[in-house]
Parts: structure tokens; C-alpha cells; sequence
């Protein structure tokens, strides 16, 4: 059973963040053991950084305290987030925290290596490369801000880990999924599934609502929540802020991957969030396009599954693995309907002879190629 630890905390003063950290950290850390000189990775949400007002992003206080208490306990503490726009040093330097981290001993980064994680059966796609550093971290603590989300209804613990997929591809994936939604819930589960923080953290003290992620409206709540479970938490809190059936934790149950929880700590009850208008053609990112525009610029943007004639025996195994049966064979070779491929990779995880693999298009190649000269040229 996972305990999902609720505290109730009026505002980011340093004395009454501790205070409400320790609360809903010290499960967790019972649960992982000793902290004393291992590597820990802090995954927050570092959308953007205007003023302090800004609610899109974790608060720097938040961040701060999180950081001291791991520190406190014998933990090294890095910081890594790969922002959309500014880097996260950037970020956090703007929040003003930048001086006080460095002083700790905390580095923040970005994330350079990405890679398959190891498949699980449970996963649904097989090619998603991730930030392949998460690994090299004795735990991940995933750090949210509890915001309502246009495509999503909320982002919590699981969305956050979004931001481990290579920033040039985050767009790819928003325009794979077009408006089927639970391609995006599974992939999301997915990234869970391979990351399994082993902490988890919402900053619930000002929430977002309404038209989130980027331009809702400030919400106070006054609470932060924790759990081992990033699922768990998610699942928990999204009934507390006004959402009974959130499509991630609908998918989770119906994938049989939803664990089971209770929770503990102050009793919380939350007055709805604000939800989200409905995204229409709406997406994440404000820009509306027409169905067709977003098909096209999705076959752009994500790599599709190429097939070498040399290698194929013509077993038939790719066909009976995709799961929208987006392959036929014909003539004893697998026919690709693109269209209506989902770039799950089944058929390339399954393929006996290895004569399955994906392709990148020209502009993602552009892309990869634009993040390494702007890389070169202003650094990370
Ligand atoms: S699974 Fe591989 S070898 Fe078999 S038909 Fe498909 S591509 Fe060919
Ligand atoms: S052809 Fe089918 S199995 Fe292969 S990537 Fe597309 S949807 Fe997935």
C-alpha cells in the first residue's frame, strides 16, 4: 500500500516549507533507506521564470527547501530540467536561488543524453529515448506544480516527466497524439513506468487553474503533497482538486499499472481547480491548428518506421504486434498505412530480423542539428 502524505502550508516561508517537507518527505525517505552521500536528481517543473508572481514553474522557495532538507539528510543534490525555452540555470538563476544552490553544493543542468530505457513489459511504446542520465542517480525526485493542463485537465508527478524527452521531440509527440489523448495518458505512463522516482513532491501552496499550463490563473490551495508513488499521488490528488476521472489514472487503472494507496497526513479538502476549456483544435501551446495541418506537420516531426527488404523473412509477427494494425502484409512484406501508425515501435521491438527501424525525418534532423549549434554557440 502507498501513502500518499498531505500537509497543509499557507505559504513559501522557508521555517513552515521545512516544517511541511519534512512532513511528507520522511515516509518516503523511510521507505528508500539511508540518504547519507547518495546522488540525487531533482526533476522540478521549470517551465519559465517572468516575475515573482509566476506560477508556472515550482517555486524557487520550494525548490530551495527540498533541495536543503535532501542536503540535510547527507544527499548530493543536482538539479537537471531541459526547459522549452531558457536553460535551466537560466531559470533559476532569474528566480534568484542560483547563488544559494551553488553555495550547497547543487548543480543545475540540463539534460545531453538520451536514450530507449530498458523495455518493461508493461510499456506500451518500445522506441521513446529519454534522458538516459536519470540512471546514473541513486533516486529521482520528481517535483510538480500542481497546474490545470489544456490537453491533460491537470499536471501533476507523471506529466512532469515529460520534460525527459528531448525538447526538440516534445513537439513531435504533442503532434503525434493529435487530439487522441490517451496515445499521450500512455506514453506518460510509459515514462513512469521506465523512471520510477522514487520521490515524489507537488507544490499545491499556489496552484494553477484554468488555462493552464502556461496562462491560467493563480489558485492558493495551501498544501504540498508527497508520495513514493508518482501514480499513486497523482491519482490521489486529482480527485482532491475536482477531477474524478483523470485520463492518465483511467488509463493507469484500465492498464492494470494504477497502485493501490491511502492517504495519510493533514486531511485535506481542496476547493475545485478551475478546469481547462475544452482544446478543440487548441494546443499546449496556444496555436491553433486544422486537423489536416496538424496530420501533416505530425508526419514531419516524428520519425516512421522504415522497413529493409534484405533483412525481412515475411513471418508476419510486425503485423500481428501493431497494436491500430497499421501493417499489412502484402506479397510477404509488411505494408505500412502511415496514417494511422501510432510510432509505437511493437513492430520494430518484435521483428525476429531486425528489419524494422525508425527514421528520422529531415526536420527533426534539422532540428537536432539547430539545439547543437545554438548549444555551441551560447552553451547549455
Ligand atoms: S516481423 Fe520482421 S521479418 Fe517478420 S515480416 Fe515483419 S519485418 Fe519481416
Ligand atoms: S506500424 Fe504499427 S507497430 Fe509499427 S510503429 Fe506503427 S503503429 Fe506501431
Amino acid at each position: 500500500m502507498i501513502d500518499v502524505i498531505y500537509a497543509k502550508c499557507d505559504s513559501y516561508d522557508e521555517v513552515l516549507l521545512k516544517e511541511a517537507l519534512e512532513k511528507v518527505l520522511a515516509p518516503q525517505i523511510e521507505k528508500f533507506g539511508s540518504l547519507q552521500g547518495k546522488k540525487i536528481l531533482f526533476k522540478p517543473n521549470l517551465l519559465v521564470w517572468k516575475n515573482k508572481e509566476e506560477i508556472a514553474s515550482v517555486n524557487p522557495a520550494f525548490l530551495l527547501a527540498a533541495a536543503k532538507v535532501f542536503i540535510e539528510k547527507g544527499a548530493i543534490v543536482t538539479i537537471r530540467e531541459t526547459p522549452a525555452v531558457q536553460t535551466a540555470h537560466a531559470i533559476v538563476k532569474s528566480m534568484g536561488i542560483a547563488a544559494e544552490l551553488e553555495s550547497l553544493g547543487v548543480q543545475t543542468t540540463g539534460f545531453d543524453v538520451y536514450k530507449v530505457p530498458p523495455y518493461d513489459e508493461k510499456m506500451r511504446f518500445h522506441n521513446i529515448e529519454i534522458a538516459h542520465e536519470y540512471r546514473s542517480y541513486d533516486a529521482v525526485v520528481d517535483i510538480a506544480k500542481a497546474k490545470t493542463h489544456a490537453m491533460m485537465t491537470l499536471t501533476l508527478c507523471v506529466k512532469n516527466l515529460f520534460g525527459l524527452i528531448r525538447g526538440s521531440e516534445r513537439l513531435g509527440w504533442h503532434l503525434a497524439v493529435g487530439r487522441d489523448f490517451t496515445l499521450f495518458a500512455d506514453m506518460l505512463l510509459d515514462l513512469y513506468l521506465a523512471v520510477k522516482p522514487a520521490f515524489n513532491l507537488v507544490d499545491g501552496i499556489i496552484c494553477m487553474e484554468g488555462n493552464g499550463p502556461g496562462s491560467g490563473t493563480p489558485a492558493r490551495r495551501n498544501f504540498i503533497a508527497g508520495s513514493s508513488d508518482a501514480l499513486a499521488l497523482d491519482a490521489s490528488l486529482s480527485v482532491k482538486a475536482g477531477v474524478k476521472d483523470l485520463l492518465l489514472v483511467r488509463r493507469a487503472r484500465e492498464r492494470k499499472i494504477l497502485p493501490e494507496y491511502r492517504e495519510t497526513g493533514d486531511d485535506l479538502i481542496l476547493a475545485p481547480l478551475q478546469l481547462p476549456d475544452p482544446p478543440g483544435l487548441l494546443l499546449e501551446w496556444g496555436v491553433f491548428l486544422p486537423p489536416f495541418l496538424k496530420t501533416f506537420l505530425r508526419e514531419c516531426v516524428i520519425s516512421r518506421p522504415v522497413l529493409d527488404k534484405e533483412k525481412c523473412i515475411g513471418c508476419g509477427l510486425c503485423a500481428k504486434m501493431c497494436p491500430p494494425q497499421s501493417l499489412k502484409i502484402v506479397d510477404n512484406k509488411p505494408l505500412f498505412h502511415l496514417k494511422s501508425c501510432i510510432r509505437c515501435y511493437c513492430c520494430q521491438e518484435h521483428c525476429p530480423k531486425s528489419a524494422i527501424r525508425p527514421k528520422k525525418t529531415l526536420l527533426m534532423k534539422t532540428g537536432a542539428m539547430i539545439e547543437k549549434i545554438l548549444e555551441k554557440c551560447f552553451g547549455k
